[in-house]
């Protein structure tokens, strides 16, 4: 018998993204290499709010934000900044985020994060499942809190998410405190999102799939990716150490992809909306991730304790954390939730404080495509504030590409030529 030979598939970047793509491949029967100089989710990924947050269905361009432009640039600790040396820099993409709030652009932008939010769940219970992983998803809901500030908005943002068909209660603050007992009476309402799930450890998911990817024979090769020649076939990927050569390609390298596309010719306006972490002990926890409406910022129940997450800074690849937007937040976590009001931030130990690089492109899509000149190479990123929300169908929508099975998605919206 002849035995078939499988393609060779290079995976650049083991973010969740990454590990999705290529543990679906490499169960597809492909020799699949992930290279990542960083290790297992070591960037965005490690540190996300665990949110499968499929009840956010608007894109970010939304023009209620334009009055909040001015403070944005003077106030380096409000929930949306831009780092002064970044400004000139963070024009162009600003120019494409402005002309993505039209209504025309906004419609067609929820309609396409709405079909990847729909697939997303029932992806991620398949890929779980496939690994005995199921218990990486936590299906409590979430809650999104309004207090004295905004709590006229909640009936109007209630019926905006009806409109969409998100699974959503209106809730008032005798059934929040039901649903979550350590939460102050400062929180007058609620939006209770009935379909949505969390994860306890978003950095030991990556490792559950990370495992059954080496197990299904994939491996890592702990090296970044400088130089990639797609010109031809096969198609070399060189790192500072060696060259390689492989069938296909598939870039998954979340907010540093812009460089390796340019090598091919791209140029996608990807930016990095930094966001930040800190974790705090708690001696009894919440029951599902609550957000709130008027702080801008995410509580979940984590292994270690409750993760507060959230906000965004547009400073770029380089330039160093700013951990003052970490620690901003446990004065909003406090005014939430009393069990947390003696808690004083040098009680922290260092690590508690985190930075993540979200990759993110101004319609708040994602590119997940396949190369016009050669076909062999396939894109995987630009999932902003969704990433682990949109890993497992993001990774069945390259797979099907790269077999040339029909597409569970239509996917003109992620097209990278769409730029
Ligand atoms: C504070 C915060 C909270 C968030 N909360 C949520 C949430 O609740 N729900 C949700 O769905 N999303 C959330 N996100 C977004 C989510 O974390 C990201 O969208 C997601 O992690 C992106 O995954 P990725 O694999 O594309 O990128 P990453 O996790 O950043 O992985 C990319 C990898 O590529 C590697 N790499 C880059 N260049 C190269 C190269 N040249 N060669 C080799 N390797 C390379 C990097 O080392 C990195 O490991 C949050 C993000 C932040 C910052």
């Amino acid at each position: 018998m002849i035995e078939q030979t499988k393609d060779k598939i290079a995976v650049i970047g083991a973010g969740i993204i990454g590990l999705c793509s290529a543990l679906r491949l490499q169960k597809m029967g492909f020799q699949v290499t992930i290279f990542d100089g960083n290790g297992v989710s070591n960037g965005a990924s490690f540190g996300n709010a665990g949110h499968f947050a499929t009840e956010q269905v608007f894109p970010l361009a939304d023009p209620s934000l334009l009055p909040k432009i001015p403070r944005m640039l003077i106030d380096p600790l409000g929930p949306i900044c831009i780092r002064p040396n970044y400004i000139l820099q963070a024009i162009p993409w600003f120019l494409r985020f402005f002309a993505a709030m039209g209504p025309a652009a906004r419609v067609h932008n929820t309609a396409a994060i709405t079909k990847l939010n729909d697939q997303s769940l029932t992806q991620w219970k398949l890929l779980l499942k496939g690994i005995d992983g199921l218990n990486f998803l936590t299906m409590q809901g979430s809650l999104l809190t309004y207090e004295a500030g905004s709590i006229d908005n909640l009936a109007a943002d209630y019926l905006m998410y009806r409109a969409k068909d998100v699974a959503v209660d209106m809730i008032d603050q005798d059934q929040v405190q039901t649903l979550e007992p350590l939460l102050s009476d400062q929180i007058l309402g609620a939006l209770y999102f009935t379909d949505v799930g969390h994860t306890i450890s978003p950095i030991n998911l990556s490792q559950c799939i990370f495992s059954a990817f080496t197990e299904a024979g994939g491996r890592l090769v702990a090296e970044n990716i400088d130089r990639i020649t797609t010109q031809f076939n096969p198609i070399i990927v060189e790192s500072d150490q060696q060259s390689y050569t492989f069938d296909k390609l598939v870039i998954c390298a979340g907010a540093y992809a812009k460089a390796l596309t340019a090598q091919i010719g791209y140029q996608v306006p990807l930016e990095v909306e930094r966001g930040y972490h800190l974790m705090v002990p708690m001696t009894q926890q919440l029951n599902r991730p609550v957000a709130s409406n008027d702080r801008k910022f995410i509580m979940t129940p984590m292994q270690e304790g409750l993760r507060l997450a959230g906000t965004v800074e547009f400073g770029g690849l380089v330039n160093k954390a700013d951990y003052r937007r970490s620690d901003m937040m446990l004065t909003h976590a406090k005014a939430l939730v009393p069990q947390l009001a003696s808690l004083q931030l040098h009680q922290l130990p260092e690590q508690a404080r985190w930075m993540g690089m979200r990759p993110s492109l101004p319609d708040s899509l994602p590119i997940i495509d396949f190369c016009q000149k050669n076909p062999n190479v396939i894109f995987n990123f630009g999932h902003q504030h969704l990433g682990l929300t949109w890993a497992a169908i993001s990774a069945q929508l390259i797979t099907e590409i790269i077999a040339g099975k029909p597409s569970t998605l239509d996917l003109s919206p992620y097209r990278i030529t769409r730029f």
